[in-house]
C-alpha cells in the first residue's frame, strides 16, 4: 500500500472555543434538503447570534465521515445535542458558546455528518450529490454541478 500523508481537516465554531477533527476523505459530500435537515437548520438558525450554515436555496451541505475519522478536539462539553423531538434517532450538536452547528449524529449509523459551513479553508471536497431534492422549496433553478436525487424516484 502506498503511504500517503493523511489529510486532518479542521471545523470551529464561530468563536474558536469548540474544534472538531476529521481525518481523509468524506465518505460523501453533499447537500441535503429533507424535512428533518430544514426544519433541525431553522431551529438552529433561531438560537441568539447563530450563523447561517446553509446555503441559500435552503439545502444543508454536508461532509459525512466514519465515526472513528471525526473527533471533537476541543470544547467538547460545550457541545449541545439537540433533536426535533424526544424520540428522534438524530441530535444536531451546536457549539453553546456561539451557536454555531457543528455536526449532527444519526444514533444507529456508523457515520458523522459535519456541517461544511464550519470547516476552515478553500480546498474543501467538492458537492458530490444533491439529496431529497423533493423537499427543496426555493425558486431558483437547482444547481447543475452535481447529481440529485429523490427519496422515491
Ligand atoms: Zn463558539
Amino acid at each position: 500500500m502506498p503511504r500517503t500523508p493523511s489529510l486532518t481537516r479542521q471545523s470551529s465554531c464561530a468563536c474558536g472555543r469548540v474544534q472538531c477533527r476529521a481525518i481523509g476523505a468524506p465518505i460523501v459530500s453533499l447537500v441535503c434538503y429533507c424535512d428533518d435537515c430544514q426544519e433541525g437548520a431553522r431551529n438552529i438558525e433561531a438560537l441568539p447570534n447563530a450563523a447561517s450554515f446553509r446555503d441559500d436555496d435552503g439545502g444543508t451541505p454536508l461532509l459525512t465521515y466514519r465515526d472513528d475519522r471525526f473527533e471533537c478536539s476541543s470544547g467538547e462539553e460545550l457541545l449541545v445535542g439537540y433533536k426535533l423531538k424526544e424520540s428522534a434517532p438524530t441530535h444536531r450538536m451546536v457549539a453553546s458558546c456561539c451557536n454555531s452547528a457543528m455536526f449532527l449524529k444519526y444514533a444507529p449509523g456508523f457515520w458523522v455528518s459535519a456541517y461544511r459551513a464550519r470547516f476552515e479553508g478553500d480546498d474543501l471536497p467538492p458537492i458530490e450529490m444533491r439529496d431529497q431534492i423533493e423537499h427543496r422549496r426555493a425558486d431558483t433553478p437547482l444547481p447543475s454541478d452535481a447529481p440529485c436525487y429523490r427519496v422515491s424516484q
